[in-house]
């Protein structure tokens, strides 16, 4: 399939937020066949691991296995979520194309989540950078500033600390910065603001909308910060990785929801619905005592539904 320009790119991180976030562990077959539906169905960049020590997150415990297994996909963008050097190591000699490591504006969440604070993990940025420019200069590194607009420990984050972090981080080497609603606390109102300020600091090194469904604005915020200028969101097949803190709420915005919407506005994103659809299979084989969300998947698709990208839905 050639890959064409989309006017949105939907970057899947299920395979990583999503499976992280929950108890159950997807064996590793499943999760290669889930990034091959994935794949199948148009999405091209997928977040498929994250480099952290075993103990800690046993979900993630095969991530070089996931990572070799979705590079043999031509065209399809391979990041995996790295905490800090050794797990960037890991994750260059896995054969990944791009990283991301999460830094986190709010100064208890740093704390909490890393256990550095925010000027530790510019330093680590710092590392990863200078790591990646000697050994693998193609590999791109995103720094997603997290609990953006608002942290469950410290409450109020201020926006001038999310800008000064980003500006910070893109100074530390990383090849762009996007903002995440770690928390699902933010509403369009806010991140349209903070999505333009971001722009106006960074410019085109203003990365993707990471936005969360906890309260149930994911869709909106995600609408929002399309029309602050953002091309580039995460979101999770069946919003994969309920908020513990809201029973009965997905985390993620749901993939196939976005998908959807935009491609009923008339917004290309290179994906099929149907075949994104199709993709639930794998995932809820793999995690079968996980709910999936997703209205769009429930209801199905409107009655002459024509979606924007021209190969998709046929
Ligand atoms: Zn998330």
């Amino acid at each position: 399939m050639k890959s064409v320009a989309t006017d949105v790119l939907i970057s899947e991180v299920g395979p990583r937020d999503g499976l992280q976030s929950i108890k159950s562990i997807m064996p590793t077959d499943l999760k290669n066949k889930w990034i091959d539906a994935l794949f199948l169905s148009g999405i091209r960049e997928i977040e498929v691991a994250s480099f952290v020590p075993t103990k800690l997150l046993p979900q993630m415990a095969d991530a070089s296995l996931v990572v070799k297994h979705a590079t043999t996909h031509p065209g399809l963008t391979v990041m995996a979520l790295v905490p800090n050097l050794r797990g960037a190591q890991a994750a260059i000699e896995a054969g990944v194309h791009k990283i991301t490591i999460p830094v986190s504006a709010s100064a208890a969440h740093s704390m909490a989540n890393v256990r550095k604070t925010r000027e530790e993990m510019i330093e680590e940025v710092k590392k990863i950078s200078q790591y990646r420019n000697a050994h693998a200069p193609n590999v791109k590194i995103e720094a997603g500033i997290s609990t953006a607009f608002g942290c469950t420990l410290q409450g109020l984050v201020p926006e001038d600390d999310v800008i000064w972090l980003a500006e910070q981080v893109i100074l530390a080497g990383a090849d762009e910065s996007g903002l995440s609603d770690t928390t699902g606390y933010a509403n369009p109102a806010q991140i349209k603001r903070l999505f333009k300020r971001l722009r106006a600091a960074i410019g085109n090194k203003a990365g993707a909308a990471h936005l969360h469904n906890t309260r149930g604005l994911g869709l909106a915020n995600c609408l929002a910060a399309f029309e602050a200028g953002v091309t580039s969101f995460d979101s999770s097949l069946g919003g994969l990785g309920g908020c513990p803190y809201a029973p009965g709420a997905s985390g993620n915005v749901v993939t196939e929801d976005l998908v959807f919407m935009f491609e009923a506005m008339g917004i290309t994103t290179g994906v099929n619905l149907d075949l994104l659809f199709k993709a639930r299979n794998p995932l809820q084989d793999g995690v079968p005592q996980e709910t999936l969300y997703g209205m769009v998947p429930e209801a199905g698709l409107p009655k002459g539904f024509a979606a924007a990208t021209p190969w998709s839905h046929q």
